[in-house]
């Protein structure tokens, strides 16, 4: 009973909040929610950064249509509505890119929200007649893995210690869970609970999502337990699969572990789907594709399944608690490759083409939901530039940049995609240890040194032709 006047009370509050939401829009100014989401290191913080200095300064924003027809006259920083949120450091994060020296901001640790606002004349036969109205663009940043605990809310603590026990257990995972698993083999899980072994066993199980992590696996529950935004040392995020012992006694390790998983459910997981995760018009997802190509068939095999699983959020079974909170539904989604700049252009169309391979199956159940979803190759800050080297009489397509490790000059020519991405993911799927056709490689390039023309943004891929898919019919 009381699950369900939890689910009633969710419910309400969020029909409410849509339906003054959509009252605030019709009377005062809209309200764009735009959702950028990817896994670690995938380009979030970049992405926002580069997105939000080029719609202040346009100058190479012109596949953006309002740009283009001169209709988006201004744009500015404005306070953001939540106050219980805390803001994209926007300004930290645009003077790291900044100056001779520039750095790659820090990356995204936990949620965060921007707004920015548009004024926009109105296109076409208005465009005389109406006046500029504002647009807000609410950004909000959150961090991929925390969609992965979605699954969590239908799983009791047994079922979720048996899952990760048994995924822990299998071949390609035993060596990196030996450390932890060992140390459960000494452990008497009916035991009076001790704060002490509880920490030492979590801080096992966080040692084995790490190397998880590490070996270039990308899903690993709890979403919080590597990314703990300021969760961090608290007990809610202290705790760890356990198998059951036989006999269960209250105030044991196991029992103890069972109210904090539970309470991981009630007071993580679910604030975040409720307060954030519904109220999101837009959404991008962020991919490093071309980190996990590098990395190998098993880490695009294992890619492809953490993003099935992330995409699953946006598409909950119709009995599920998620259901009965959503207000409205996510009207569009971009799944964007980032970091193309590593590749030469006449690459981007097989990049994209190995992205859209990716999420099919995803997409696929996104788009039955209704969302327009669309594939991309990005590279929210350009950091090379392209050229042609000739190896023994052969033309060969390269990009130049400076190496983040070293600050040497180098080009690269990573390897040429396939035709068929199909190749790609069935090899993935079907467990191969290394791609047939030879190694993609990737180097990580520092940022550019940017001398931009006043009105100008930073250099970038596509940024906005994805700006124009995820917001250019709300600037219409
Ligand atoms: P987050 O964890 O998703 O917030 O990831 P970041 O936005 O911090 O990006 C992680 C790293 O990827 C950065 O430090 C850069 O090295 C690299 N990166 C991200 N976007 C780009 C891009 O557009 N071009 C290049 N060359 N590197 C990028």
């Amino acid at each position: 009973m009381r699950i369900l006047l939890g689910r009633l009370a969710d419910g309400i509050t969020r029909a409410l909040e849509d339906a003054r939401a959509e009252a605030d829009s019709l009377l005062f100014e809209p309200v764009v929610r735009l959702g950028v989401t990817g896994l670690s290191r995938a380009g979030k913080t970049i992405f926002i950064t580069s997105l939000v200095a080029n719609l202040l300064d346009r100058g190479r924003m012109p596949q953006l249509r309002a740009v283009r027809d001169g209709r988006l006259t201004a744009a500015f920083l404005q306070p953001q509505p939540d106050f219980a949120v805390p803001r994209f450091d926007y300004e930290t994060h645009r003077a790291a890119l900044s100056g001779p020296e520039p750095q790659w901001p820090a990356s995204t640790r936990q949620v965060s929200q921007l707004r920015l606002s548009l004024r926009v004349r109105p296109a076409g036969w208005l465009t005389g007649l109406a006046g500029e109205r504002t647009v807000h663009i609410d950004i909000v940043d959150y961090p991929g893995e925390w969609l992965l605990d979605l699954p969590l809310l239908s799983l009791d603590y047994a079922a979720w210690s048996e899952r990760m026990l048994s995924a822990a257990r299998t071949p390609g995972r035993a060596a990196l869970a030996a450390d932890w698993l060992a140390g459960l083999g000494d452990l008497d899980a009916a035991a009076p609970f001790e704060e002490e072994t509880a920490q030492s066993v979590a801080s096992a199980y966080r040692d084995y999502l790490e190397a998880l992590r590490q070996a270039g696996f990308s899903g690993a529950s709890p979403g919080r337990f590597l990314m703990p935004g300021d969760l961090a040392g608290s007990p809610a995020i202290t705790f760890a699969p356990l198998d059951p012992p036989g006999r269960s006694r209250r105030g044991s390790l196991y029992a103890q572990f069972e109210r904090r998983f539970e309470a991981y459910k009630r007071s993580v997981i679910r604030p975040f789907f409720r307060d954030h995760f519904a109220r999101i018009d837009r959404q991008i997802v962020l991919v490093d594709a071309l980190g996990a190509l590098h990395a190998g068939p098993q880490a695009v095999a294992d890619l492809r399944e953490v993003l099935v699983e992330i995409l699953g959020a946006f598409r909950p079974g119709p009995n599920s608690w998620l259901s009965t909170i959503l207000g409205k539904r996510v009207e569009r989604i971009l799944f964007a490759a980032t970091k193309a700049d590593h590749i030469h252009h006449g690459q981007h169309s097989a990049l994209t083409a190995v992205m859209a391979a990716l999420v099919a199956d995803a997409r696929r159940r996104a788009d039955f939901r209704g969302a327009a979803t669309e594939a991309m190759a990005i590279a929210s800050v350009r950091a090379t530039v392209e050229a042609e080297l000739r190896r023994e009489g052969q033309a060969l397509d390269v990009v130049r940049g400076r190496l983040l490790e070293s600050g040497e000059e180098a080009a690269m020519h990573p390897g040429d995609l396939p035709k068929d991405p199909g190749s790609l993911v069935a090899a993935a799927e079907a467990g191969a240890e290394r791609w047939l056709d030879g190694d993609y490689s990737v180097m990580r390039f520092a940022p550019p040194v940017l001398s931009l023309q006043p009105g100008d943004g930073p250099p970038h891929i596509r940024l906005d032709r994805a700006a124009e898919f995820l917001i250019g019919d709300r600037l219409a």
